[in-house]
C-alpha cells in the first residue's frame, strides 16, 4: 500500500494515476475537504475561486486526466478578448504589446528602454549557472524592460521578488533559449515556427477551467477515489521500521496509525519539514528554507450599469517598483462571462506577494478599501461592490529563489536515503496546476515501474 499525504491537486492526481495502474493507495488530507489551494465558492450567481482561476490548455497530462474523469464536456476556455493584458506604469494602464509594431508604439518603455531591449539580439550567453530573474532580465533586455515587463510576467505567476527568484527555476525555457539561440527574441521566433511546423495539437494554450469552477476537477478526483481518501486526517508523525512506514494521523481528535510500504508527501515544504525532522534534520532544514509569499485574494462584484465603460481583457499587473499594495486584478467576467450574473462583473484582485507582504496585515475591510481605491483610480469603478470575498493565503506560493534547483537536488538525494519515501507537490518542480499534474503522472509511472507499494 502507498500512503499519500496531502489532498491538493498533486496528491489527488497522483492517487488517481496510481489507482489507474491498479495500485492500492490511501490519501490522508488534513482538511475536511480535498483540493488544497483549489477551492470555489458559488454565491448569488458569482463563481469565485479562492486560489487558481484556471490552467493553460497545453499540457497533455492534464488533458488525459480531464478525459479519464469524463470532464471534457465541462471544460470552459477563456474568451478571446482575454488575450489583451495590461501593465500599470506611472499612474495608468498600458496594453502589453504582442507584435513588433505594438512594441515600438507602446508607452510602457521609454525609447532608450526599447532600444536597449533590442540589445538582446547582440548580448552574449550567460556564463553563470544560476542567476536572479532581475539579473537575467537586466543583462538581456536592460533595466527598464526588466523592472516593467519581466517583473510583471513573474508577478502574474509567482507574485515573487524578482531580485531573488531564480531565472532557471522559474522560467527554464529562457535559459534554454539563451543556450540554444543566444538571443531570447530569436529563440522565441524560432520556437513559434517549430510549433507551427509540428502542427502542435496539444491544446490552444488558453486559460481553461470547468463549468462550476475548478472545484469540479477536485470533486471528480475525490469521487473517483472514494474510500481511499481520508479527510480531516492531519498526519502528525512518520516512522520507518524494517522497511515499513508507520503514518500517524489525528482523525477527529483521535490518533490513528496506518502502515504502508511507501509514502509520498504531497504537502507544502514547511509541512514536509515538520514531518521529516525526526528522521533527517538536514533534509527538514532544506525544505524549511523554501520561502513562501503571502497573498490576499479579494473578489469584488459590481453591477455592470455602475461601470463607466465595459471591462475587457485579462486584467492588469502592478510591477513592484510602483510601490502599490495591490499586485493586480483579473477581469474574471471578461475571461469567463458565465462566472458572474449577466448584469454584473467580477474582479479577482490580489494584494501582498513577496515584495509587499504588509498587505496581509490589513483587516478585510482595509483590504477591500485598498483594492477599491486602485479600481477607482485605474478603471473609474466608483460604485460600492455587490459581492465581496476576501481569502488570505499566509503561505501562498513557494518561491523558487536562486539556488532552488540545487536545493531540490539535495532534497531528493536525502529523501532517496529513506527507502520508500518520495516528495512531490508545488514546492519542488513547478507551481502551476499543469506542473503538479504532470509531475504526479511521472511519479506514478516511476512508482509503478519500481514495484514499490
Ligand atoms: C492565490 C493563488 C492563485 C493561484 N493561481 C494559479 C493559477 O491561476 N493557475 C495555476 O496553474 N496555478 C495557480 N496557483 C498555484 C496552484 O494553485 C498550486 O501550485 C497547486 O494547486 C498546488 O497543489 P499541491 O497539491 O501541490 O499543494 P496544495 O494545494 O497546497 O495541497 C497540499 C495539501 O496538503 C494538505 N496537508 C498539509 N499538511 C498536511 C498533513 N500534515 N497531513 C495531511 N494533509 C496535509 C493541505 O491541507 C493541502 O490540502 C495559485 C496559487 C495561489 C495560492
Amino acid at each position: 500500500m502507498i500512503a499519500i499525504v496531502g489532498g491538493g491537486i498533486s496528491g489527488l492526481s497522483l492517487a488517481h494515476a496510481l489507482k489507474a495502474k491498479g495500485r492500492e493507495g490511501l490519501l490522508l488530507e488534513a482538511e475536511p475537504r480535498v483540493g488544497g489551494t483549489i477551492r470555489t465558492t458559488t454565491r448569488d450567481g458569482f463563481i469565485a475561486e479562492w486560489g487558481p482561476n484556471g490552467f493553460l490548455d497545453k499540457e497533455p497530462k492534464t488533458r488525459e486526466l480531464v478525459s479519464a474523469l469524463g470532464l471534457e464536456g465541462r471544460l470552459r476556455a477563456a474568451e478571446p478578448t482575454s488575450k489583451r493584458r495590461f501593465v500599470y506604469s506611472k499612474g495608468k494602464l498600458h496594453e502589453v504589446p504582442l507584435s513588433p509594431p505594438g512594441f515600438l508604439k507602446t508607452e510602457l518603455l521609454p525609447l532608450s528602454g526599447k532600444l536597449r531591449a533590442l540589445g538582446d539580439l547582440f548580448v552574449s550567453r550567460a556564463t553563470q549557472d544560476d542567476e536572479s530573474l532581475a539579473s537575467f532580465g537586466r543583462r538581456r533586455f536592460g533595466h527598464a524592460a526588466a523592472e516593467t515587463l519581466i517583473d510583471a510576467i513573474q508577478t502574474g505567476i509567482y507574485a515573487g521578488n524578482y531580485e531573488k527568484l531564480s531565472a532557471r527555476a522559474t522560467f527554464p525555457i529562457l535559459a534554454e533559449l539563451e543556450q540554444r539561440h543566444r538571443s531570447i527574441v530569436v529563440g522565441m521566433v524560432k520556437l513559434q515556427k517549430e510549433k507551427r511546423r509540428a502542427g502542435e495539437k496539444a491544446g490552444s494554450g488558453a486559460l481553461t477551467t470547468f463549468e462550476g469552477g475548478l472545484e469540479t476537477l477536485v470533486s471528480a478526483l475525490a469521487d473517483g477515489l472514494r474510500d481511499s481518501v481520508r479527510l480531516g486526517s492531519k498526519v502528525t508523525g512518520l516512522s520507518l521500521a524494517q522497511g515499513r512506514w508507520k503514518i500517524t494521523s489525528l482523525t477527529d481528535g483521535t490518533s490513528v496509525t496506518a502502515e504502508a510500504e511507501a509514502v509520498v508527501l504531497a504537502v507544502p515544504a514547511f509541512a514536509a519539514a515538520e514531518l521529516l525532522r525526526p528522521l533527517d534534520a538536514k533534509l527538514a532544514a532544506e525544505l524549511e528554507a523554501i520561502e513562501y509569499n503571502a497573498v490576499a485574494s479579494v473578489q469584488l462584484g459590481f453591477w455592470k450599469a455602475d461601470l463607466p465603460s465595459p471591462i475587457e481583457g485579462f486584467g492588469f499587473i502592478v510591477p513592484a517598483h510602483e510601490g502599490h499594495r495591490v499586485i493586480g486584478a483579473i477581469y474574471i467576467s471578461s475571461i469567463f462571462p458565465w462566472r458572474s450574473p449577466s448584469d454584473s462583473v467580477l474582479f479577482n484582485c490580489m494584494a501582498g506577494g513577496a515584495v509587499r507582504p504588509d498587505a496581509l496585515g490589513l483587516s478585510d475591510e482595509q483590504l477591500v478599501e485598498t483594492v477599491l481605491e486602485e479600481l477607482r483610480q485605474l478603471l473609474g469603478v466608483a460604485a460600492p461592490p455587490i459581492f465581496r470575498q476576501v481569502v488570505r493565503w499566509p503561505r501562498a506560493i513557494p518561491q523558487y529563489n536562486v539556488g532552488h534547483l540545487a536545493r531540490v537536488a539535495r532534497i531528493e538525494e536525502a529523501a532517496g536515503r529513506l527507502p520508500g519515501l518520495t516528495l512531490t507537490g508545488n514546492c519542488l518542480r513547478g507551481v502551476g496546476m499543469n506542473d503538479c499534474i504532470r509531475n504526479s503522472a511521472a511519479l506514478a509511472d516511476r512508482i509503478s515501474m519500481s514495484g514499490r507499494g
